[in-house]
């Protein structure tokens, strides 16, 4: 099963960039939080560096994260410059390989696409060192994301704006970047596994709900229409609305 390392940059007494109020290490652990959801879901297995507001030094996150075996890591975090500058970009290793670089550049066009912001682009290195040290001391194919500019108050409103888009996207991009096929709405409702969503999962479901039948774990997943972590009569009415067109 594939394996994704989520850091969200900074955290605990490291704010990282702030704009008033609002600070880097927040809004990047929030949208982390929402791309593991979409990561898990799809059965990717998804290891943060931090799920809350703490420190974390960054040798001990790649530590963890070659330890673990991750198959890619993503770095998330927020620009901060003049207020004017704006946009996305991804930045890789001096030395990544083309394949690394199209990696990143799969989720930078994918960020860029959901969010509309200017595409800075792939960039190498580190603006003002060699290397960053998440992508300098990674076994894996790594990257680090900048999402916007903090400092741009329009940045930041399309970040809220645009946040579940966002998220989603990069989720897209991330299962394509370690070859995990991304399934639809429809597809993860396809409790019997015959490659649609038909009346037949929703019955599947209910029975499952009224405790007529034991599903797997993969199956009672693919039967959480909602996504609260159980099957109930609930989901398999939804599934059903969904298998009947009277839902998307
Ligand atoms: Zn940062």
């Amino acid at each position: 099963m594939a394996k994704i390392y989520l850091d969200p940059g900074h955290g605990g007494s490291d704010p990282g960039a702030a704009n008033g109020s609002r600070t880097e290490k927040a809004d990047v652990l929030r949208m982390a939080l929402a791309v593991g959801e979409k990561l898990q879901a799809q059965g990717v297995q998804v290891l943060y560096s931090r799920a809350k507001d703490q420190d974390k030094k960054l040798a001990v996150r790649t530590a963890e994260a070659n330890e673990w075996g991750a198959d890619y890591y993503l770095s998330i975090h927020r620009n901060s410059a003049s207020a004017s500058a704006t946009g996305n970009e991804i930045w890789v290793i001096r030395t990544a390989t083309e394949k690394t670089a199209a990696k990143a550049k799969t989720i930078l066009d994918a960020v860029c696409g959901a969010d509309g912001l200017r595409n800075r682009g792939v960039k190498y290195g580190a603006p003002n060192y060699d290397n960053f040290a998440v992508n300098r001391d990674t076994n894996c194919a790594s990257a680090l994301l900048e999402l916007g500019f903090i400092s741009n108050q329009s940045d930041n409103a399309v970040f809220d704006a645009k946040f579940d888009k966002i998220a989603l996207r990069m989720a897209k991009a991330l299962c394509e970047v370690v070859g995990v096929p991304y399934q639809t709405a429809n597809a993860a409702g396809d409790v019997n596994g015959d490659g649609k969503l038909t009346t037949a999962d929703a019955r599947e479901a209910l029975r499952a709900a009224v405790g007529l039948e034991n599903l797997t774990d993969a199956q009672k997943k693919k039967a959480d229409a909602d996504g609260d972590g159980k099957v109930s009569t609930s989901d398999a009415r939804e599934l059903l609305r969904k298998a009947t067109g009277l839902e998307k």
